[in-house]
């Protein structure tokens, strides 16, 4: 048995599985804000995930976390996490290994997304695609001729941080104008924010006096109809298939299959999105690419990290 965690911006979600790739448990919890706080969220999952099929922790064979933010997979911890700021240098690694006795080993959360579908779903069938996560942040990863390239230190296609507007917003990576600030959830957020106020007969003023304003709200109202919802989408849209664009002139793949919370609202991004990469890529590049969206949001990267555990071991 192998567990693997995959640490999101606002959630970790684990998964118990089998050599085989079999779900047997899945979990997925709020993450803390501190770092104590986050050492209980990842023991306490790992826990309970062992738990539910009757093991304790120490029975498990391998831990393959996937985080996000840049990482140290020799050191196992995470350098910079603009999104996690608690996980900084925070011991991951170290930590799992101290406290249950398993051997763990750390990867990028988009990687681990693309070895989860390269294991067991939409990539099995492609030699050279491309994954993006669409979350809090934007994550990336590819598959070339088959095998999925990380780059020296397991940091390459940090899609979310290539800029799309050298006069943009400034970016906590340093940067300016990252696609990440434009095209993720918060970017779709803080757009909303900014073009709601001067709409005020927008069903999502209304919405907003009774609930939390949400990507998923937006998405609800746009397909009923609201012009300011589509509209909101379509610009979110347009910026991402500029970003998408670049990486079609540099990959030429076969497929780009997402992932994270945002890809939900497919049927309102995928249209804007290839029409922007039509407009903007060499001519011919753009021809026969699938856009796809991962088969399973919650478990595809946690199981992908489980692989990760088990793949080291092997070696
Ligand atoms: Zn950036």
């Amino acid at each position: 048995m192998y567990i693997g965690i995959d640490i999101g911006g606002t959630t970790i979600k684990g998964v118990l599985t089998n050599r085989e790739g079999e779900i047997l448990s899945f979990k997925k919890i709020p993450i803390g804000k501190t770092p104590p706080e986050i050492e209980h969220c990842l023991i306490e999952l790992i826990r309970v995930l062992a738990a539910a099929k009757g093991l304790d922790p120490s029975a498990v064979k391998g831990i393959g976390v996937g985080s996000a933010g840049s990482i140290d997979r020799d050191r196992g911890m995470v350098l910079t996490s603009p999104n996690i700021p608690a996980l900084q240098k925070f011991p991951l690694i170290k930590t799992i290994r101290h406290r249950t006795g398993v051997p763990a080993f750390l990867e990028n959360d988009a990687t681990v997304a693309v070895i989860g579908e390269w294991w067991k779903g939409a990539g099995r069938k492609y030699s050279n695609w491309i994954m993006l996560t669409l979350g809090t942040g934007i994550g990336g990863g590819v598959v070339i001729d088959r095998r999925i390239y990380t780059g020296q230190s397991g940091s390459a296609m940090e899609v979310g941080h290539t800029s799309i507007d050298y006069r943009g917003r400034k970016c906590p990576c340093g940067s300016t104008g990252c696609l990440e600030l434009y095209a993720s959830a918060t970017g779709l957020m803080r757009y909303a924010r900014r073009v709601i106020r001067k709409h005020p007969d927008s069903p999502l003023i209304a919405r907003m006096k009774k609930e939390k304003l949400d990507p998923r709200i937006i998405e609800e109202e746009a397909l009923l109809g609201d012009p300011l919802s589509l509209h909101i989408y379509a610009q979110v849209s347009t910026w991402l298939g500029i970003g998408i664009a670049n990486l079609v002139n540099i990959f030429n793949p076969e497929a780009i299959v997402f992932g994270g919370g945002l890809s939900r609202a497919h049927r309102l991004i995928f249209p804007v999105v290839k029409k922007t990469v039509h407009e903007r890529v060499m001519e011919g590049l753009d021809h026969n690419i699938r856009y796809l969206i991962i088969r399973d949001h919650d478990r595809a990267p946690a199981l992908g990290a489980a692989r990760v555990a088990m793949d080291a071991l092997k070696k």
